[in-house]
């Protein structure tokens, strides 16, 4: 279910590139469905001055038992001159613009979430920011759709590569 992937002419003028990780499992008024919001997300980035370069297919999951949520998760690569704590501000009042309240638990439903996966500085830490994620290499739904657009980004930690990571990632599910 591929969105669009646009080079922007404005692509190589941004200082800093992120891989964000865009989730919801929750409808939104107006925006509607899950995959109606992640799909939104872009619009409203750039009005704020970020560039999108590309975003991944949007993957829709069902979880398996009695609740019908749907997950929508996609990722994107973005452009900006803003580093790492002005980004995550920027995110988090993106995902208030888009009807999330935060009640102080983390993982509860939600109509956005916005992570930042990866960045062109490689690692970045301070009280209330990790970069690279410190989850993102045991999340399919991130992986997924992060080796769609950014198969060869190398993960400063592991020192692998997005598609390196799904792989393991994939073999280990498999043996469980
Ligand atoms: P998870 O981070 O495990 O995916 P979550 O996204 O549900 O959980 P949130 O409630 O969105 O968690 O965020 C909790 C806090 O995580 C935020 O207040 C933010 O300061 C912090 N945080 C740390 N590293 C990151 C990152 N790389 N991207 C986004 N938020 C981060
Ligand atoms: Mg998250
Ligand atoms: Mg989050």
């Amino acid at each position: 279910m591929a969105v669009s992937a646009r080079i922007p002419d404005t692509a190589h003028m941004s200082t800093h590139c992120y891989l964000i990780a865009l989730g919801s499992n929750q409808r939104h008024v107006r925006y509607g469905t899950p995959a109606a919001i992640v799909r939104a997300v872009p619009e409203a980035l750039e009005t704020q001055d970020i560039a999108v370069h590309a975003i991944a297919p949007v993957y829709i999951s069902t979880p398996v038992g009695p609740s019908q949520r749907v997950y929508a998760n996609t990722v994107l690569l973005a452009g900006t001159d803003f580093p790492p704590p002005q980004m995550l501000t920027l995110l988090q009042q993106t995902e208030r613009d888009f009807g999330r309240i935060r009640r102080g638990q983390r993982w509860r439903s939600r109509t956005l979430d916005l992570d930042i996966i990866l960045w062109s500085g490689g690692r970045f830490t301070c009280t209330d920011l990790t970069i690279p994620h410190p989850h993102f290499r045991e999340r399919g739904f991130v992986l997924d759709p992060a080796a769609d657009i950014a198969p060869h980004w190398r993960d400063p930690v592991s020192g692998l590569k997005i598609r390196n990571l799904q792989a393991r990632l994939k073999k280990r599910v498999g043996k469980a």
